[in-house]
């Protein structure tokens, strides 16, 4: 079933998850070791799986030159996917990225999709990783998201790269990203809602946030999303913090702040920042169920237990 249709069907805020693949030449059993714990446990509508694209690395070589190697390190995400629809019968979410894929790349990966029988896609642009550089570019790259989003509506609509008399229409239900702190390019966070709006109009259904850990930013962002027009489901995007070290990384790699009150709480205490962050997270996804989300998407990638201890408080309540 569509991601969308999940939403308009149930009649309680919906519990889901993001996992990422394993690392190049990883066990996928350890996927499924928390997946059966997931699925045991909540049995969710959907289940998200990250793309990631190649990285540039420079390696030395045997004789001590130097050599620029480009690498994709978690592939396997279509796998993944087409393994989760197979073993749990749950909807798979695959991440489609523009970077490091050239139109026509996509395109072979949403028809290997379809014929897969998953009809769900999310659809983001992913961050400059140096690999586009390898790309034989021609005009052919989806350069913003709202591209990527085109692209599939035209599928959808039986419009693929070339002209193809009677092509069969996908019917792809399509995902994209919000950012309750702005997403970290935007000049300004009206200007941000503005290019997400585009990408709603142009074909997407729903919008995921990036994780964020102060609920005051993602009530303003739905209210501003709502005055510019936005009706689609904007479901929170929640990650728990379960590290001293998460105080630095996630500011860095997000470009989210962290509340003081949870930074001070986790610095005077660092032994117990699991507790304290889980304990944050219970709080924070309960005042979001009680405002009325359409749902709560959990960022667990390969550690459940956090989440999955919030998700047992929620369903106390
Ligand atoms: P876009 O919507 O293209 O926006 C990127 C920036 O460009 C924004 O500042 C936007 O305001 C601006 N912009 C948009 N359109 C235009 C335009 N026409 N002209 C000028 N500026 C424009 N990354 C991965 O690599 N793999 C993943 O699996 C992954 N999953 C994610 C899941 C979620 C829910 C979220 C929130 C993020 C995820 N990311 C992932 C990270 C994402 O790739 C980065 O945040 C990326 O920098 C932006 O992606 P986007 O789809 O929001 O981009």
């Amino acid at each position: 079933m569509k991601v969308i249709e999940h939403y308009q069907k149930a009649n309680e805020p919906l519990i889901s998850f993001e996992i990422i693949p394993p690392k190049r030449g990883g066990a996928v059993s350890s996927v499924f070791e928390s997946l059966d714990k997931v699925v045991e446990k909540v049995k969710p509508p959907f289940i998200d799986v990250t793309y990631h694209a190649a990285e540039a690395h420079v390696e030395e070589q045997e004789d001590g030159t130097l050599k620029r190697v480009v690498r994709r390190k978690r592939p396997g995400t279509i796998g993944l996917c087409a393994a989760i629809l197979h073993r749990y019968g749950i909807d798979p979410v695959p991440h489609l990225i523009c970077e490091g894929f050239t139109k026509e790349e996509s395109e072979d990966a949403l028809i290997e999709l379809n014929y897969l029988g998953i009809h769900n896609v999310l659809a983001i642009r992913g961050d400059n990783t140096g690999s586009q550089i390898s790309l034989n570019l021609n005009g052919t790259v989806n350069k913003y998201a709202i591209d990527l989003v085109e692209q599939i509506q035209n599928m959808n609509q039986g419009n693929y790269l070339e002209d193809i008399m009677n092509a069969e229409p996908t019917d792809f239900c399509i995902g994209v990203a919000g950012y309750p702190e702005k997403h970290f390019e935007a000049p300004n966070i009206d200007w941000d809602i503005k290019r997400l709006k585009q990408k709603v109009d142009a074909g997407g259904d729903y919008i995921v946030t990036q994780m964020f850990f102060n609920n005051e930013a993602y009530f303003k962002f739905v209210e501003k999303c709502r005055k510019s027009g936005i009706d689609v489901p904007i479901v929170p995007g929640i990650k728990i913090l379960t590290r001293p070290s998460h105080l630095v990384n996630l500011p860095r790699n997000f470009y989210l702040t962290i509340p003081d009150t949870l930074a001070d709480e986790v610095s005077n205490d660092e032994k117990n920042a699991v507790k304290i962050g889980i304990e944050w997270a219970k709080q924070q996804s309960l005042e979001l169920m009680e405002a009325g989300v359409p749902g709560i998407h959990f960022y667990i990638m390969g550690s459940p237990d956090p989440a999955l201890e919030v998700v047992e408080f929620l369903k106390k309540k």
